[in-house]
């Protein structure tokens, strides 16, 4: 009989999976496993959504299961907490170097903005770095990202919002 996989393992597994927004990243970069156990022939993972408006909730819980399953754990329980909710703070900076490469705004650090200036400070273009960016669809693809127009570069691109 070979051991059950370790937590860490897990965690390992966890960090395959990417996230169904943004595939460059993965969903432990993203801050959204908060807890991972084992118990007995069980694993337990906690999770967290990001965005509540995200339609992407149901494919992240059966990727999560999919993956902790892959490692031959009997049963797999995916457990989601709103409490304490989910920050862009919780995203890595590894996983916000990514963003940017891959073309989207990261978020700035939820705690310097307050909710107002956060509409009216520029975003920085991921392309050329220019300030001088236009807000072009505060709605954006889906409830996450928000459409930017780069006037330097006059690049569309996307940027995550800050929460
Ligand atoms: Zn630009």
């Amino acid at each position: 009989m070979t051991p059950l996989p370790s937590a860490d393992q897990v965690w390992q597994a966890l960090a395959q999976v990417p996230d169904p927004e943004i595939p460059v990243i993965n969903v432990v970069e993203m801050g959204i496993v908060r807890d991972v156990r084992v118990e007995g022939g069980k694993a337990v993972v906690t999770m967290t959504p990001t965005f509540s408006g995200c339609p992407a909730l149901h494919v992240i819980r059966e990727n999560l299961e999919q993956a902790v399953r892959g490692l031959g754990f009997g049963e797999v329980e995916v457990r989601t907490v709103l409490f304490p909710p989910w920050s862009t703070d919780s995203i890595t900076p590894e996983a916000r170097a990514k963003l940017e490469r891959y073309g989207i705004a990261p978020p700035r650090p939820a705690g310097e903005v307050g909710l107002i200036e956060l509409e009216l400070e520029p975003v920085r273009c991921p392309r050329c770095g220019s300030l001088d960016t236009s807000v072009k669809n505060t709605f954006g693809p889906t409830l996450c990202k928000s459409i930017h127009v780069c006037n330097a570069c006059r690049e569309p691109f996307e940027s995550f919002k800050t929460l």
